[in-house]
């Protein structure tokens, strides 16, 4: 039994099979609609239902949707299945419809720890594999139990490695096997490119690039990619980790400003170490922002990281100017079955 999705602003159609989410159906079928958690959590994949009627698993509203969304007629469409023919209203992607979604066997090449709760993981590749991403996309680690964990790539597109920056979560399974017990030569199986957080190049406005944590991998990637092709807008970069510690990656950021004319690096401590001198800027990274672009008419957003952070930016920016649709965020949400 299949359905029919027509889009609104899109000429393309594309059909759901039983059991199937609209998200699913429309990657397999190469309409990119944007992405992040896949989990219904990040609310990356929301829609307009303008026709016809969807349903979710057990009846459960995904945690993405309000109350008053769902009857405004959003739909959340990593997690809505139709029920017959529909007619949607969704933004689609065609910058990253070019990539072929690979599941592939890896060997972890290198294990270096670049902070107390940060490993470095690169990982290579069968011989005369390829894996095409596009900087800011993220894979899926396939564990042997059939369940998944999301980690983004902080290396180029280019490079032959891929590097991950893993942190270890308290009583995490996946993270903490690979502090406690994973070793170099291990293998492991991987799955994607994933995601639609990439640097949209169909404007010049400068842009606004916010990490917490481990937020700054795909942004590092993004970076990558900025210093093989160069740059035509300006970059303000804001990393926002606890203490100077943390900032694993501060003397490269460093040097890739006097590289880049058009980067700016402001590292953000929430909780700096009374014991170490840190002049520079302190509390939550949005907020140091603010501080900076108190007006955001005209900028674009990109942010990565931590849920709550994400959140903070979705609930205060827009009110200093942030226009809907300059946006783009990579919310670091946790694998829905929790184990
Ligand atoms: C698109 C995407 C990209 C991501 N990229 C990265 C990345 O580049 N680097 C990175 O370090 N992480 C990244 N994450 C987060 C990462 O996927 C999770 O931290 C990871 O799945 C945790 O797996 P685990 O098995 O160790 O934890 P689990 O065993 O699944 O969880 C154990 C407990 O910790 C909680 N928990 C799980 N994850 C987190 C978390 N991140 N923070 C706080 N509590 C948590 C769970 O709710 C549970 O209670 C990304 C997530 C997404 C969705």
């Amino acid at each position: 039994m299949t359905d029919k999705v027509e889009l609104v602003n899109d000429s393309r159609s594309f059909s759901t099979e039983t059991g199937e989410n609209i998200l699913g159906a429309a990657l397999r079928q190469g309409i990119v609609i944007p992405h992040n958690c896949r989990n219904g959590f990040c609310g990356s994949c929301i829609g307009l239902l303008h026709n016809g009627d969807v349903e979710y698993e057990g009846d459960e509203r995904p945690r993405a949707l309000s109350e008053e969304k769902e009857k405004e007629g959003f739909v959340v469409c990593c997690q809505a299945k139709t029920n017959g023919d529909i007619l949607l209203e969704v933004e689609t992607i065609d910058a990253v419809a070019d990539t072929e979604i690979k599941t592939l066997p890896c060997r972890v090449s290198r294990l270096v720890k670049l902070a107390d709760d940060v490993m470095l993981m690169m990982l290579k590749l069968p011989p005369h594999e390829k894996f095409q991403f596009h900087a800011g996309q993220y894979l899926d680690i396939l564990l042997r139990d059939g369940r998944r964990r999301s980690f983004s790539m902080a290396s180029s597109p280019s490079s032959e490695l891929i590097e991950l920056h893993i942190r270890k979560v308290p009583d995490g399974s996946f993270t903490g096997e690979v502090f406690n017990e994973m070793k170099e030569k291990d293998m492991l199986r991987i799955q994607g490119p994933f995601g639609t957080f990439i640097l949209r190049d169909d404007n010049s406005r400068p842009a606004i690039l916010i990490a917490g944590g481990t937020g700054l991998a795909p942004l590092k990637s993004m970076l990558e990619r900025v210093r093989e092709q160069g740059c035509d807008r300006p970059l303000h970069l804001y990393w926002g980790a606890r203490d100077v510690r943390d900032l694993y990656f501060h003397q490269e950021l460093n040097l890739w400003t006097k590289e880049l004319d058009c980067l700016t690096y402001t590292p953000v401590l929430s909780e700096p170490d009374a014991a170490e001198s840190w002049s520079g800027a302190t509390g939550w990274v949005h907020e140091a922002v603010l501080v900076d672009f108190p007006d955001l008419q005209g900028v674009d957003v990109y942010a990565s990281g931590p849920p709550p952070m994400i959140n903070a930016i979705q609930n205060t920016f827009p009110e200093k100017g942030l226009q809907q649709g300059h946006f783009y965020f990579d919310s670091f949400e946790y694998a829905s079955d929790g184990a």
